[in-house]
């Protein structure tokens, strides 16, 4: 695996295996890696002649009262991780390599009907970071396909609006959320859990897989959500955020339960350390 920090060496590496017809694969991430992470690159390994993960802590999605600060980083246990699944080319650039060096950040918006539920409310000018750096790093990787989780699943929606809106020539390919045994959502912040807590971040998981038996059940949507709100209640440690019912492809409200069309996107804090997590009815 090679590892490149400028924004000009990758561009010059890309163009260079452009020019040779190679398939770029491309996995965005912010690091501290884990097997969720791994999935993607797996995935993009099967069908790229050519692999490149970033990692990158961006900035400009983060809240100025969230965790960007303690977000956690590993660079060398992450970079092991990557010659495990034969990643290519590992891009960690600095913060000016992706944002101009006069300090001046532009921020592009994301799409409003997508972003006005969910994280988009809750965390103001989030997608709107997303979007700006998902968009620097494709115009640096040129990538012919881009794998993202469907754990970030508005987030997932979002970009391949982006990618259309702004004709990039990438296929956006979402895959599968991986969980921990026991059914927690991986993620990069489940490290942040004490083991009481981590005990306790199965409500998101439990109060999902519950709401699922209550559809199939024919329970009317209100009372789906409903039960969820309970359940997370029952949970001393957790404090729900938001849990939201919608279209699965417009993230609009919904009426009627159609099966396929209808998701539940939840964030839930646990104890101070926020979790989301979605189920497709
Ligand atoms: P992050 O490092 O959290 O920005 O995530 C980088 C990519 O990995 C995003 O596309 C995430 O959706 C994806 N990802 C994170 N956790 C999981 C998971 N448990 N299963 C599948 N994909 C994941």
């Amino acid at each position: 695996m090679i590892s490149i920090s400028t924004a000009a060496e990758l561009q010059t590496y890309v163009a260079a295996k452009l020019q040779i017809g190679q398939r770029i694969g491309f996995v965005p991430t912010m690091g501290y890696l884990h097997e969720g992470h791994l999935s993607l690159m797996r995935e993009a390994k099967k069908h790229n002649d050519l692999v490149i993960v970033s990692i990158f802590v961006n900035p400009t999605q983060f809240g100025p009262k969230e965790d960007l600060d303690k977000y956690p980083r590993d660079l060398k246990r992450d970079k092991e991780l990557l010659e495990s699944v034969a990643v290519d080319v590992l891009f960690v650039p600095a913060v000016t390599e992706i944002y101009p060096l006069d300090g001046s950040v532009k921020v592009f918006p994301a799409d409003s009907l997508l972003t006005v539920a969910a994280c988009g409310n809750k965390r103001p000018g989030h997608f709107d970071g997303v979007v700006t750096v998902v968009a620097r790093l494709f115009d640096l990787a040129q990538p012919h396909t881009a794998y993202f989780g469907l754990k970030d699943y508005q987030q997932f929606l979002v970009i391949k609006k982006m990618a259309i809106d702004k004709q990039y020539p990438v296929e956006i390919v979402g895959c599968p959320i991986v969980r921990e045994k026991d059914g927690l959502a991986m993620s990069s912040r489940n490290t942040y859990l004490s083991p009481a807590e981590r005990e306790d971040s199965l409500v998101l998981s439990c109060a999902l897989a519950m709401a699922k038996q209550l559809a199939a059940q024919g329970l009317p949507l209100p009372d789906i959500r409903q039960a969820i709100v309970e359940a997370v209640q029952e949970v001393a440690s957790a404090r729900l955020d938001y849990v939201e019912i919608l279209s699965s492809e417009t993230l609009q409200p919904v009426e009627n339960y159609v099966p396929g069309q209808v998701i539940i996107l939840l964030a839930v804090y646990i104890g101070k350390t926020r979790l989301i997590d979605n189920m497709l009815l």
